[in-house]
């Protein structure tokens, strides 16, 4: 099966094919779920983990999202708005392979922190509502992983409910997204006649009891579409409906080709209903058999092989203060290489400090454990003081630089008013640790008291005041500035950086790395400064955040 990356022969770590290393990679499936919201991603995570053995209890993901939300202010936003904010890892072990599912946010204000996550992951599940089909933040987030060629398998949810009819569903998905499908699994009816699914690739039938108990129905198996059993066990027009539909299906769908899908070519679509354990357990098995191990990372030196001895990989996410009791920030590090025991001594190639990892975290569903040991592929948490940055690289040693993290250029800017001025101080700590994180961009004028601050989505405000006033209780308000936009300021040679620098204090500012940003009052401003110092480039993102 998972023989995807050979270990290229130059590669000045490498291991056997089939060495310890190689083993371990050959099982995981390192994976996220995009969808628009409400399409069902919490509730499909929820039945994974539970299939998967994680957690006993259903409605466990949401019980810790709530005990999470007691006790953090600042998910009082999510719970108001009925969004998602947070993002998180959850590992489990399920037919001989171990997941790590990582969660994504599926607000769009929030896709900067979605789209760094995918750069974490090999494949993708993409759920769609069955009554809604493909809706625009599925598509976002599906060109996004089309970037990347990522595999992605499809589950359409809640045929309990009313739903389009499954040829035209495969149809959008085929239309709209350019992407060859073929069914994996074929429902019987839909709404309150939804009985199961037939599984296409494994010839079964699968019927499942409505239930939304505690744990999952192991369902009934048949051999085939002829079995005489199917007659027993279903209507008969849903047998007829049956035999006719994958029939048809069969006619006009390609058969399931692995190499298209792990190219990124084809979707096979899986039909279920999370809410009531339907057609989980078919996915959950899909990608333990079809779903690619970890592939190898690019950086701008070579493509690092999962299966090289040494350890090495980046951090795609900062999430500050996810616990309270320990105040701590957590990097999120996925692993392209080799075998990681807890104590190694690793590289961080942006400075050349060493940093020994005595407490690194690894994501359980239940809750966070110490990680003895991880490998290629997997995610490991590392607390630290704001030390590890969004893109940096850890290595054993070899200087690497993983491409393809994305950096966003802040659209709206605002300008940060204490309601305290007593606590200026405080506000500039909690705005530095926001930028590191990854959570805004966050500028201090050359001139002036203010800080300005950049975000993506409008929606971010919100979460950064009540963020700061509830972590750093430091009260805030977000106002409109005189700066529509900022640029990244770069040149040739640093003497004239220097002297575009000193000519232009009162539209400079610095970012949280002491980089230098020229804020512009209007597009005439911003043409115009860079009309007339040609030598300057005047950048809307940083190459590494
Ligand atoms: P998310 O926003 O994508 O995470 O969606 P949720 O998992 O929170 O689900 C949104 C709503 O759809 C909730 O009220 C769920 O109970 C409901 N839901 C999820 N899956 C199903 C399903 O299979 N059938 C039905 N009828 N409702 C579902």
């Amino acid at each position: 099966m998972d023989s995807l990356s050979s270990t290229p022969a130059t590669a000045p770590n490498a291991t056997s094919a089939d060495g310890p290393v190689a083993q371990a990679v050959a099982k995981r499936r390192t994976f996220a779920i995009i969808s628009h919201p409400d399409a069902g991603k919490t509730t499909l995570t929820e039945k994974l983990l539970l299939f998967g053995g994680a957690i006993q209890l259903a409605g466990a993901v949401k019980a810790r999202g709530d005990r999470r939300r007691a006790r953090s202010d600042w998910m009082k936003v999510e719970q108001e708005r009925g969004i998602s904010v947070t993002s998180a890892v959850m590992t489990y072990d399920y037919a001989g392979c171990t997941f790590n599912l990582l969660d994504t946010p599926g607000h769009e204000d929030f896709s900067e922190d979605t789209y760094r996550t995918l750069t974490a992951v090999d494949s993708a599940v993409m759920v769609i509502d069955a009554a809604k089909g493909i809706e625009a933040q599925t598509r976002k987030l599906f060109e996004v992983c089309r970037l990347r060629d990522m595999p992605i398998a499809t589950f359409v949810n809640k045929m309990d409910r009313e739903a389009r009819d499954p040829f035209e569903l495969l149809d959008e998905v085929e239309q709209t997204l350019a992407l060859d499908v073929t069914p994996a699994s074929w429902p019987i009816g839909m709404g309150k006649s939804f009985l199961g699914c037939y599984d296409l690739i494994r010839d079964r039938l699968i019927l499942v009891a409505r239930s939304k108990g505690e744990k999952p129905d192991e369902g009934e198996l048949c051999s085939g579409l002829d079995d005489p059993k199917l007659d027993e066990l279903l209507p008969g027009w849903a047998v007829t409906e049956l035999r006719e539909q994958v029939e048809m299906a069969r006619g006009l769908c390609p058969p399931f080709d692995l190499q298209a899908y792990r190219e990124g070519t084809l979707t096979p679509v899986y039909f279920g209903s999370a809410l009531n354990n339907f057609g989980v357990r078919e996915l959950l098995q899909g990608l333990a058999e079809i779903a690619p191990a970890p592939r190898p990372q690019p950086t701008a030196e070579r493509a690092i092989a999962p299966e090289e001895g040494k350890v090495s990989g980046f951090v795609f996410k900062i999430q500050a203060n996810m616990d309270p009791k320990h105040r701590d920030r957590i990097a999120f590090f996925r692993l392209a290489s080799g075998h990681f025991k807890r104590g190694m001594k690793l590289r961080q190639v942006r400075t050349g400090k060493q940093i020994t990892l005595h407490n690194p975290v690894l994501f359980m569903a239940q809750d966070r454990e110490t990680a003895e040991e991880a490998w290629a592929g997997d995610i490991i948490g590392i607390p630290n003081h704001g030390n590890l940055h969004l893109g940096d690289a850890l290595t054993e040693g070899e200087e690497l630089h993983f491409t393809g993290i994305p950096a966003f250029a802040p659209e709206l800017l605002q300008r940060v008013r204490l309601t305290d001025p007593l606590k200026a101080k405080h506000v500039g700590r909690a705005l530095q640790q926001l930028a590191e994180e990854g959570a805004a961009r966050v500028f201090k004028p050359r001139l002036g008291s203010d800080w300005i601050v950049g975000v993506v989505g409008a929606l971010q405000f919100d979460v950064l005041a009540d963020r700061i006033r509830t972590e750093y209780d430091v009260p805030v308000i977000f106002e409109p500035t005189t700066w529509i936009t900022a640029r990244w300021l770069e040149a040739e040679d640093a003497q004239s950086l220097k002297a575009f620098c000193d000519a232009n204090q009162a539209s400079l500012a610095d970012d949280h790395d002491a980089q230098p940003v020229f804020l512009a009052r209007n597009t005439w401003h911003l043409d115009d400064a860079a009309k007339t110092n040609p030598e300057i480039r005047f950048l809307k993102t940083r190459e590494r955040v």
